[in-house]
């Protein structure tokens, strides 16, 4: 649809939600004649996001390939794992029958792959007042194989796991991390063990945590397979809540050299952010607490609504806290295939601080 404004100037072309409280995600600044200029361009989109892909991201075989406004194209999600594609429809626009078809057909056409998966998330298609779908194949019948990032294999099962299987975002921060890794580590919210795996050879013993019995049994999995690279050194995996086991190895005065914490969004919406700073400062006090003198503290954050300034603010009150003194050696956000526009400001959500920690 035609946006204007209040005196009648077209100030671009949008697409419309009937239920959405974002009623209207601009598309472009010119006015498109029709829907096939709309879907003409949603097309040049999607092959110029595969284009940037080509430019940006090294190392790996698992990747977003559109990433909804960060590539211009709102609501669609498109993520590559070696050989399949998954798929995810967040608004009412894009769900439109001949928008899919275009998708799938643009992403076939330019992305060799055996199979395209959709992958469903209800309470979206509830709050777009779209009709009820399950995740499931849409081309092929393959729905699982194995992503190689930085060196590191996993297994993908496209229609399991959180998000669309992976946190891909944190690929990059993986490698980061591991540069600095030594000593005893723990990954804190550890998942199917991305930065566990790739810490344990530059590690003498790596734990991973998570409440998640599915995610570590794929962690284990994972282990297995990069069995030779991890050159005969074990991951354990535990189960636990992150906050009581931290709260007890603290209290029986365990310490490590080097700790993960990656937590999952605590703040929502902007109304649970005194919350999600409080969980995030007891997270990371702890954290601190535990680290030996030259320790390593990688700490993450993918609440949009926490600033990388109240983040930087809640390491250093948690720092103050714990008695401890931390400099920060890198500053970083989501891999690059998660591009950040600039005048979209939600656009960039993962903060990812590696800390030196002396006592
Ligand atoms: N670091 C992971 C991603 C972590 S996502 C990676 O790079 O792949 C957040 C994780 O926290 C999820 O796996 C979820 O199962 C786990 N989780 C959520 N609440 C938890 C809690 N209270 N204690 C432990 N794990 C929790």
């Amino acid at each position: 649809m035609l946006v204007k404004d209040a005196v009648g100037r077209v100030l671009g072309t949008a697409l419309y939600s009937s239920s959405s409280q974002i009623a209207i995600r601009l598309l472009t600044r010119e006015s498109l004649d029709g829907f096939d200029a709309v879907l003409a361009l949603i097309k040049r989109r999607m092959e110029e996001a595969i284009a940037y892909r080509k430019r940006v991201v090294r190392d790996s075989d698992a990747y977003r390939l559109i990433f909804s406004e960060g590539d211009f194209l709102p609501g669609l999600i498109v993520d590559r794992y070696n050989d399949i594609l998954s798929f995810q429809v967040l608004t009412q626009a894009m769900d439109a029958e001949a928008i899919r078809q275009l998708a799938v057909t643009t992403l076939r056409k330019h992305v060799q792959a055996e199979a395209v998966v959709e992958r469903v998330e209800s309470h979206i298609r509830e709050l777009e007042q779209l009709p009820a779908r399950e995740t499931g194949l849409i081309e092929g019948n393959k729905t699982a194989t194995i992503v190689t990032m930085n060196g590191v294999r996993f297994h993908y099962e496209a229609k399991e796991g959180q998000k669309t299987g992976a946190f891909l975002d944190q690929r990059e921060n993986y490698a980061a991390a591991a540069q600095y890794a030594h000593g005893e580590a723990l990954d804190i919210f550890c998942y199917q063990g991305g930065f566990a795996l790739h810490m344990t050879p530059r590690c003498s013993k790596v734990t991973g945590v998570d409440s998640s019995r599915p995610a570590l049994e794929m962690a284990e999995r994972n282990a297995a397979l990069n069995a030779e690279s991890l050159g005969g050194r074990e991951i354990e995996w535990i189960e636990a809540n992150a906050f009581d086991l931290l709260k007890d190895y603290a209290g029986a005065g365990r310490q490590y050299d080097t700790i993960i914490l990656d937590p999952p969004a605590f703040a929502k919406s902007r109304k649970t952010l005194e919350t999600a700073l409080r969980g995030y400062k007891e997270l990371n006090l702890r954290a601190l607490k535990m680290l030996r003198p030259g320790g390593v503290l990688v700490t993450c954050s993918c609440s949009y609504h926490v600033g990388e300034t109240d983040f930087l603010e809640v390491i250093g009150a948690a720092a103050v806290d714990a008695r401890r003194s931390v400099r920060i050696l890198e500053k970083r956000g989501q891999a690059k295939d998660h591009p950040v526009v600039l005048n979209v400001p939600e656009t960039s959500y993962l903060k990812c601080v590696i800390c030196a920690v002396s006592s």
